[in-house]
C-alpha cells in the first residue's frame, strides 16, 4: 500500500478503478507524512488501504448504477391468463 522510493514514501491508491486515478499520493519524507497527505486529500480509508477520491467516486457511481439496474429488472409477476385458468376449467369439465 505504501510505496517507497529513495527514502520517500507515498500511499498507493488501492483500487485504481478510475481511468483518471492519480495512482499514488505525493512522495513524503515518512510514511506518516504520506498518510497525512492522503488524509488531507480526503482519500477514503477502506480498512485495507486507501482509495483516491476519483476512484471512490467511480465506485459510488457504479454502485448506484447497479442498484438502479437491479430495481428495474425486478422479479417478474406472471401475466394473468397464463394457462392456469384454462387447465382449471378443463379439469372441472372432466369431473362434470
Ligand atoms: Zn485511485
Amino acid at each position: 500500500m505504501i510505496l517507497q522510493k529513495d527514502n520517500q514514501y507515498a500511499v498507493e491508491c488501492q483500487t485504481k478503478v478510475s481511468k483518471h486515478c492519480v495512482q499514488q499520493g505525493e512522495y513524503c519524507d515518512s510514511e506518516e507524512d504520506a498518510l497525512l497527505w492522503v488524509e488531507y486529500e480526503c482519500w477514503i480509508d477502506s480498512g485495507e488501504g486507501w482509495i483516491c477520491t476519483t476512484c471512490h467516486e467511480t465506485i459510488m457511481n457504479n454502485m448506484v448504477k447497479m442498484r438502479i439496474e437491479k430495481e428495474s429488472a425486478g422479479p417478474k409477476k406472471p401475466d394473468r391468463g397464463d394457462g392456469l385458468d384454462n387447465d382449471l376449467e378443463k379439469g372441472i369439465e372432466t369431473v362434470l
